[in-house]
């Protein structure tokens, strides 16, 4: 694949980055830039760390703690598409087990009535349809990923999940409902971002899904993106992320 090397500042917090990054120079589809997304969306939420901790707000995230990869994490098209893909290029073991979580968290969304919710089947105003991530969370589905209270995938790992910082004592994190849980506020989200741009098939509305329906909505979708040129989904990206 031929590539280029492109530059641009960005600027976080008032302050200017520079930035440089390879990028395809031919056509590809969104999710072969994703590489390029995560890089940024890295320098965004490092920026974020770091101003809550000059505040005095240091981030308790610790790795072997995976309370909120309990939480429905919304990801975009491109990022399902990316996530089949690197479940299916698994060794066969565990490609199965991994796969074996996803339907067995299929399963009990399913049982529990929240899968018609997700999927848009019943009414948005309804009192679960309002409370949805507060019942996903109650339901205790552990991410298909979440390995020894460990993200397996931490390099690949969703744009929303880099996004996702807390200042609060880790331990508050098991009760999001009722315990006063301080988040990082990430302005000018990478994920919201690629949501807006992230939509191969121009008839989708942009938008997110919950993660374990990644399979489901692949399937459900299995004309491939449409490819762009790199560099032209970059700025469009960068476009997004800037409001426009
Ligand atoms: S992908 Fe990783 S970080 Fe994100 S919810 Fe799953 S285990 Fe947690």
């Amino acid at each position: 694949m031929e590539m280029g090397q492109a530059s641009f500042v960005l600027k976080i917090l008032g302050q200017d980055h520079s930035c440089s990054a390879g990028v395809p120079a031919e056509a590809v589809r969104v999710q072969t830039m994703l590489p390029v997304f995560n890089a940024i969306a890295n320098l965004v939420v490092d920026a974020h760390a770091a101003s809550a901790a000059a505040a005095g707000r240091a981030i308790s995230c610790r790795a072997g703690c995976g309370a909120c990869c309990r939480q429905p994490v919304p990801i975009t098209h491109s990022e399902a598409r990316r996530i089949v893909e690197l479940v299916e290029s698994m060794p066969e073991k565990r490609r199965a087990a991994v796969r074996a979580r996803f339907d067995s968290a299929m399963e009990r969304l399913r049982e529990s009535g929240l899968l018609a919710v997700m999927r848009g089947e019943t009414d948005p105003n309804s009192e679960v349809s309002r409370n949805l991530a507060y019942r996903y969370f109650d339901l205790g589905i552990a991410c298909p990923f979440l390995e020894d209270e460990s993200c397996s995938i931490h390099e690949d790992r969703p744009l929303r999940c880099r996004e996702y910082l807390v200042t609060s004592p880790a331990e508050l994190c098991a009760d999001v409902e009722n315990q006063p849980v301080e988040v990082v506020p990430v302005f000018n989200r990478p994920s919201e971002a690629l949501a807006a741009i992230g939509r191969g098939d121009q008839s989708l509305r942009p938008g997110f899904i919950a993660l374990v329906q990644a399979f489901e909505w692949v399937k459900a979708h299995e004309t491939p993106e449409e490819s762009v040129e790199g560099p032209a989904i970059l700025q469009n990206f960068l476009r997004a992320l800037s409001g426009g």
